[in-house]
C-alpha cells in the first residue's frame, strides 16, 4: 500500500464523525446501555462474540509469515500461501473455494546484493536490489554521480555526461519559476537518464534507522531505464550524497544478482464464500492482497489484511449467522506491482459487477481500524453509517470522504461499484514496517488485528443483511436503489 495513504490515514481524524472514544469514556451511558441490551442477540453481536472468544487471525498470521514467508507475486511461496489460505477456507466451512488465474508477466527472484564505496571510507553499504531490475551479472565497478543540485539548471548540466554512470538520486531543488518551463526541463533531464545509457541507479529509503524500502514491477518504472537499481538505507544514502557533493564523483562496486524468469507466469486470486440465504447472487466482498514484498515476511503489508478477511468469514460462519446476501473473501495478488490481481478480477467478473453490494478492502497495516474511506461517494454515507453502527462502541465510526487509488478497491471504484477502504491507526506502518525488512510478525498488534477482523465481519454482515441495495455510480437511480 503506497505512500499516499499515509496522508489519508493521518488526516482521517479530521473527518471523524464524532470524537474518538477516550479510555475513561467507558462509563455506561444510558444510550450505551440500551445499545448493549439491543445488540446482545443481534447477528452482529453473535459474530463479535465468536471472534472475541475464538479468533484464529493471530495464529494464522504467524503461520503465514514465519512458516510460509515472503510472498512476492510470481513466486512459489505465494502459491504456497494461496494453497494454505484456501485450505483454511475449506476448514472453516466456506464454499465455492477456488483460485482464478491471470497473466502476470515474468517472475523475479532476489539474489546476492552488495554495494561498497571504493576509496574514501570503504564502507559496505546496506542495499536491496529493486525488484524486477536486471542483475549486474557479477560485480559492477563504476563512477557514481549525484542526481540533484542547488538549481535545476545545475542539474541540467548532467545531460550528456550520464553514460556508464551509477546515478544516485539526490534531493531536488525547490520548485521555482514558471512551472511549465520547469516541467519541460525535468522531462528533458529524465529523457536523458533514460536514453544516455546509465549503468545503474541507487535511491535512498525514506525511513530512518536503517529500514529499507522496496518497489518494482514487471512493467518497469517511469523514471529509470531497465538497468540494475537498488535502495540504500537512508543513513548510507545520505553519507554517499555528502561524499558526492564534496567530490563530484565516487567509485562504487555493486553486485546485484536478482533474476527475471525467461517466460511469463500466471498469478492468482483466492476466493471463498458464505452463500446468502435470500439473495445469493448479490455479494459483499471482503478483499485484501495476499502478496507482499520480499525483504520481510509481509506481516503488516498485507498479512494482517489477508488473515483479517479470512477471519471475518470464519467468524460469521462459526457464529451460525446466515447472511441474506453472499459474503465473499477475495485474496488478491500482484497488488504491489500495479494492483494487477484486483484489475484482473474486475475484468473477469464484468458481467456480475452489478450484483456486488459493496467491497471492503483491508490494507493499512496493523493499527486499530477506525472506519472506512468513502472514496468520494457522499451518497453512500447513510448505508455505511448504518453498517458500522454496531461497531461504534468499539471506536469504529469514521467515514471520511477521501479518495485514493492505490489499493485493490480502485478497480472496483473505476467500474462504479461501491468500494471502501479500511482506515487504521498508523502505528509504525510507514516509518518502519511498510515494504521493509522489518515487516515481520512481532510488529503486529494482536488485539487490533482481531478487532479489525471483527469490524470487517460486522460491516460486511450488515451490508449483506440490509434491505437496500447500495447504488452503483453508473446506475444512479436512487428510487430503485432505495428499497427492494
Ligand atoms: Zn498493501
Amino acid at each position: 500500500m503506497p505512500r499516499l495513504l499515509f496522508i489519508l490515514a493521518a488526516s482521517a481524524t479530521l473527518f471523524a464523525q464524532t470524537p474518538a472514544p477516550t479510555k475513561d469514556s467507558g462509563k455506561a451511558t444510558r444510550e450505551g446501555a440500551e445499545y448493549v441490551a439491543a445488540a446482545a442477540t443481534s447477528p452482529s453481536a453473535k459474530v463479535m462474540g465468536e471472534i472475541k472468544a475464538h479468533q484464529q487471525a493471530v495464529s494464522n498470521l504467524q503461520y503465514l509469515c514465519d512458516e510460509i514467508g515472503p510472498r512476492l507475486t510470481g513466486s512459489d511461496r505465494l502459491v504456497k500461501a494461496h494453497d494454505w489460505m484456501e485450505s483454511q477456507m475449506k476448514t472453516y466451512g466456506l464454499v465455492n473455494v477456488h483460485r482464478e488465474a491471470y497473466d502476470f508477466g515474468p517472475s523475479w527472484t532476489r539474489g546476492v546484493e552488495t554495494a561498497r564505496i571504493l576509496g574514501h571510507n570503504g564502507l559496505n553499504l546496506q542495499v536491496a536490489q529493486m525488484a524486477w531490475s536486471p542483475s549486474t551479472n557479477g560485480p559492477l565497478k563504476g563512477e557514481a554521480i549525484l542526481l540533484g543540485g542547488k538549481t535545476l539548471d545545475e542539474m541540467m548540466g548532467l545531460i550528456g555526461h550520464l553514460k556508464g554512470k551509477i546515478v544516485v538520486m539526490g534531493s531536488f531543488p525547490k520548485a521555482e519559476g514558471d512551472p511549465k518551463v520547469r516541467r519541460e526541463k525535468m522531462m528533458k533531464l529524465f529523457g536523458a537518464i533514460r536514453s544516455e545509457g546509465i549503468a545503474a541507479f541507487l535511491l535512498g529509503s525514506e525511513k530512518d534507522g536503517g529500514f529499507l524500502t522496496m518497489t518494482g514491477s514487471p512493467k518497469g518504472g517511469r523514471f529509470f531505464p531497465n538497468v540494475p537499481g537498488g535502495f540504500l538505507n537512508k543513513e548510507h544514502a545520505n553519507l554517499l550524497k555528502r561524499l558526492l557533493e564534496k567530490h563530484g564523483s565516487v567509485q562504487l562496486e555493486l553486485n546485484f544478482g536478482g533474476t527475471t524468469s525467461e517466460k511469463p507466469v500466471q498469478a492468482y486470486n483466492s476466493i471463498g464464500e458464505i452463500r446468502g440465504t435470500e439473495r445469493p447472487d448479490e455479494v459483499v466482498i471482503i478483499g485484501a492482497h495476499l502478496d507482499s514484498w520480499d525483504l520481510g515476511t509481509g506481516a503488516t503489508d498485507n498479512g494482517t489484511g489477508s488473515v483479517a478477511a479470512l477471519e471475518a468469514l470464519r467468524g460469521i460462519q462459526a457464529s451460525g449467522v446466515k447472511p441474506r446476501r453472499t459474503v465473499r473473501v477475495v485474496l488478491f495478488s500482484g497488488e504491489e506491482q500495479g494492483i494487477f490481481g484486483s484489475k484482473a478480477y474486475v475484468k473477469a467478473h464484468e458481467a456480475e459487477l452489478k450484483n456486488i453490494q459493496a467491497v471492503l478492502i483491508d490494507d493499512l497495516g496493523t493499527g486499530k481500524l477506525r472506519g472506512f474511506a468513502m472514496e468520494g461517494r457522499e451518497e453512500l454515507r447513510p448505508f455505511m453509517a448504518a453498517a458500522i453502527a454496531p461497531l461504534n462502541e468499539m471506536g469504529v465510526r469514521e467515514l471520511p470522504l477521501e479518495q485514493s487509488d492505490d489499493s485493490d478497491h480502485a478497480p472496483f471504484i473505476e467500474a462504479g461499484v461501491p468500494a471502501f477502504f479500511g482506515i487504521q491507526d498508523n502505528e509504525d506502518y510507514f516509518t518502519t514496517t511498510h515494504h521493509s525488512q522489518a515487516d515481520t510478525f512481532e510488529h503486529v498488534k494482536p488485539e487490533a488485528l482481531a478487532e479489525g477482523a471483527t469490524a470487517m465481519a460486522v460491516t460486511a454482515l450488515e451490508l449483506a443483511n440490509m434491505d437496500a441495495r447500495l447504488p452503483h455510480k453508473a446506475m444512479e437511480k436512487p428510487k430503485e436503489a432505495a428499497g427492494h
